[in-house]
């Protein structure tokens, strides 16, 4: 018998009755479509459930007990941490390092090793694609050390102009930062070029994987980045999670970014040793049931199939491309579907983002509409917001048009107001 694993195509349907929140319905009745999956997803039962069963059943902080709740908690934690190791194809789970999320495991990056490692003069190559997150905390690192930023364009279509990678990189670069997929446009860089070309003038590179993890297989040894982070809410897990794997060695030879209990091997009345890694960069108490949930989250994505779900929610954006292409006052941003992932943004002519948004909700459509982080990308696309609707593997092609409706609704209303 086939399972619902194992169907050619990934039939939505028969996942959403595990996502009890896709149940809601809106005042005419007609279910809720979301389409904000790029900020944030929804969790299944199964998650859920794992959660409840950890505050219900095994519960203590992690490390330090000598009690039965205690050890049964660490076990559960560093077994999340085997487990994410395993889903990425880490040589070892002292390469998972627990932080709260993407952000915070840049900005561990930034202070971490770019305090030790970027000097005066040195450049941070990124892209012209990245999130805040991935800009920020290069700039604050450049603002301390006097590191200069620099960017691999894009063109107007909103591709890498990879021409450029050659020219950008030198025995300057330190570090290349790059995102696994815009979050704005959903382009899906050419990884494994941009790592190379790092590699071979000494840099090292970090991969953004908050737009990437979810939605596509992640084998970081085949992939070579030095680091690479993600988030666990963007992928069914909880919030107040996340990942930064790094190469071992590398983590060994950085200095911890914060301190306090946990991350230390002793503590002495004039100073402190340093913690082994990953325990090192783990100071304080950890998100630990969030930690251990994630693991369900990952049990859930890989059954799915995680080339299914990339396969899938890419036929979903060449459709919605498709309707989208039929409205004359519509303009997509970004490539052509066969260069993205499961991530379409748009402007509608003479209409704010925000004022799409508010329509597209009223039919019970969730999108997110403004800058989506990426402020400097949408001056380069000369624009100031967009509306983005981004999928997941539960969203139904039929949603597509609940979408469609609510944007020839947002026209008339608009329109007529004018
Ligand atoms: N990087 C990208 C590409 C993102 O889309 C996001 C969140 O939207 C982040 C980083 C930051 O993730 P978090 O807010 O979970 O730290």
């Amino acid at each position: 018998m086939t399972t619902r694993h194992e169907t050619a195509i990934l039939d939505p349907q028969l996942y959403r009755p595990d996502f009890p929140i896709l149940n809601r319905t809106i005042e005419d009745g007609r279910p809720f479509v979301y389409f904000d999956n790029a900020a944030t997803t929804q969790r299944p039962r199964q998650v859920i459930e794992a959660i409840t069963t950890l505050y219900e059943t095994h519960y203590g902080n992690v490390h330090r007990g000598i009690h039965r709740l205690a050890d049964e908690t660490t076990e559960l934690y560093e077994g999340a941490r085997e487990r994410i190791a395993r889903f990425l194809n880490a040589s070892s789970e002292t390469e998972v390092i627990f932080t709260s999320g993407a952000t915070a495991g840049i900005n561990l990056v930034a202070r971490a090793w770019g305090d030790a490692n970027v000097h005066e003069g040195d450049e941070i190559l990124v892209t012209e694609l990245e999130h805040h997150s991935n800009l920020v905390p290069w700039f604050q690192l450049a603002e301390r050390t006097g590191a200069v930023i620099r960017y691999i364009p894009i063109t107007d279509d909103g591709l890498l102009v990879m021409e450029e990678l050659e020219r950008l990189l030198s025995s300057r670069t330190k570090l290349v930062a790059v995102t696994a997929a815009s979050n704005v446009l959903g382009t899906v860089p050419p990884l494994p070029v941009i790592i190379k070309a790092a590699h071979s003038v000494g840099a090292l590179v970090l991969v953004d994987g908050a737009q990437g993890v979810p939605h596509r297989k992640t084998d970081v040894q085949a992939l070579d980045a030095d680091f690479l982070v993600f988030s666990g809410h963007k992928m069914l897990g909880p919030s107040g999670v996340g990942v930064l794997y790094g190469k071992r060695e590398i983590l060994e030879s950085m200095p911890p970014f914060m301190g306090g209990g946990s991350m230390i091997r002793e503590v002495r009345m004039d100073g402190f040793t340093p913690g082994d890694v990953p325990y090192r960069f783990e100071a304080g108490t950890p998100p630990i049931v969030p930690a251990i949930g994630m693991t369900a989250a990952i049990d859930y994505l890989e059954q799915v199939g995680l080339e299914r779900i990339d396969q899938y929610e890419r036929q979903l954006t060449k459709r919605l491309h498709e309707e989208l292409e039929k409205l004359e006052f519509v303009r997509i941003l970004g490539p052509t579907p066969e260069y993205k992932s499961g991530i379409v943004s748009f402007v509608v002519d003479r209409i704010h983002a925000h004022d799409v948004a508010q329509v597209l909700d009223s039919v019970g459509v969730a999108v997110r509409a403004g800058h989506h982080c990426a402020m400097p990308l949408h001056k380069r696309l000369g624009v100031t917001a967009s509306v983005r609707a981004s999928f997941y593997f539960y969203n139904m092609a039929s949603e597509i048009d609940r979408l469609i409706e609510g944007l020839d609704r947002a026209v008339r209303l608009f329109r007529r107001r004018k």
